[in-house]
């Protein structure tokens, strides 16, 4: 077969799926649910959300010892910090040094709007830290802006040598994510591949999905994962690829690329059975599923309760058992209505 394939051996790849539920061992570690941009898909403007209290976020104690004492003896070893926006947790470079240094630590990573990564991306390196995906959705100052819901000067040019300096550190693999939305930066999906051309840079385009902003989700719809590979498709070609960390997204690449497309595909594919992942917010709540919330566990409450931890461990191991069964498939049954939380709350 050449390099580049057909649209059939495309749509087979992507739909190739593993029927042998997953282990669960990758927990997404939201560290604040404020952030200083305001993305359209995800905390529409004006929206009222109730931010946790800042005595309700857990401590850097608190999570170490989650990670500890709960999440590592059930078989949790990959992390990603995210939130909001991590770079704007107090004491970030600190909790990255702590974690990156457990011994059971095999993969620690970052995802961040990239606005303040000029200043840090040393500090995080030299802390541990080797991963990170920096929300990349245009190449379009106006449109960035747009997108991103601030007023003023562009923040674009700020992102942008963030993502140089992560490139120049040595930051690998390099992560760029994409929420294409209609009518807003769906004409820019050429242009955002393109990257992946001279760069050893990984683009992934996400699909939206209607967690965040319903409003947006309604009116402007979705553009599913095919649509997208099908563009890139018929200008370039695409062949496989991969990339480290790769998790749910179907890995691509340009021919002679030197970075990867990534297609993440929840909303037209379905990955539940090969899903290996739980979120715990910065206040603290644990949650099996993105897009189901059925079985959620307070550990923070627990925890400043005086719960003894192997109760926790206990009673999280058994959420572990569960989450096959909690999942997006499944969403009818644990969600009324809409999604009581927003991405930037759950941790992205
Ligand atoms: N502030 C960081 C950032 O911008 O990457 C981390 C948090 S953000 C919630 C994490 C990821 O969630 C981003 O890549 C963002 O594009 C994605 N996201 C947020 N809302 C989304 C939605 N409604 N549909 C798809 N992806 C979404």
């Amino acid at each position: 077969m050449t390099a580049s394939h057909s649209s059939a051996h495309i749509e087979a790849k992507a739909n190739a799926r593993v029927s042998a539920p997953n282990r669960i061992d990758y927990l997404r570690i939201s560290l604040i649910d404020r952030c200083n941009f305001q993305c359209v898909y995800c905390m529409p403007e004006g929206a009222d959300l109730q931010y946790a209290l800042k005595e309700h976020w857990l401590s850097h104690d608190e999570i170490l010892q989650l990670l500890t004492e709960v999440f590592i003896p059930l078989g949790f070893t990959r992390f990603r910090l995210t939130g909001g926006e991590p770079l704007l947790r107090p004491g970030i470079v600190e909790l990255v040094e702590a974690i990156a240094h457990l011994p059971q630590t095999q993969d620690l990573a970052i995802t961040t709007n990239g606005f303040l990564l000029e200043k840090l991306a040393q500090p995080l390196y030299n802390a541990g830290l080797r991963r990170i995906n920096i929300s990349l959705d245009s190449l379009n100052a106006e449109t960035f802006q747009k997108i991103i819901g601030g007023r003023g000067k562009s923040r674009w040019q700020d992102v942008w040598q963030g993502i140089q300096a992560a490139h120049q550190i040595g930051f690998s693999p390099l992560k760029l994510n994409v929420v294409v939305i209609p009518g807003i930066n769906d004409n820019e999906v050429l242009d955002l591949a393109a990257l992946t051309l001279d760069q050893n840079w990984h683009v992934r385009f996400i699909e939206f999905m209607p967690i965040g902003n319903d409003d947006l989700f309604s009116s402007k719809g979705w553009i599913d994962s095919e649509t997208i590979r099908a563009q890139i498709a018929q200008r370039w070609g695409l062949g496989d690829g991969s990339v480290t960390g790769n998790g749910p997204a179907d890995v691509f690449k340009i021919p002679g690329a030197k970075g990867t497309l990534g297609f993440i595909s929840q909303m037209s594919e379905c990955f539940c059975d090969r899903c290996n992942r739980m979120r715990l917010s910065a206040d603290g709540l644990l949650r099996p599923c993105l897009l189901n919330e059925t079985g959620q566990i307070d550990l923070r409450t627990s925890l400043r309760s005086g719960v003894p931890i192997a109760e926790l461990r206990a009673q999280v191991g058994a959420l572990v058992d569960q989450k096959p069964d909690i999942n997006f498939k499944m969403r009818e049954s644990g969600v009324t209505g809409a999604y009581s939380r927003t991405m930037s709350q759950i941790g992205g």
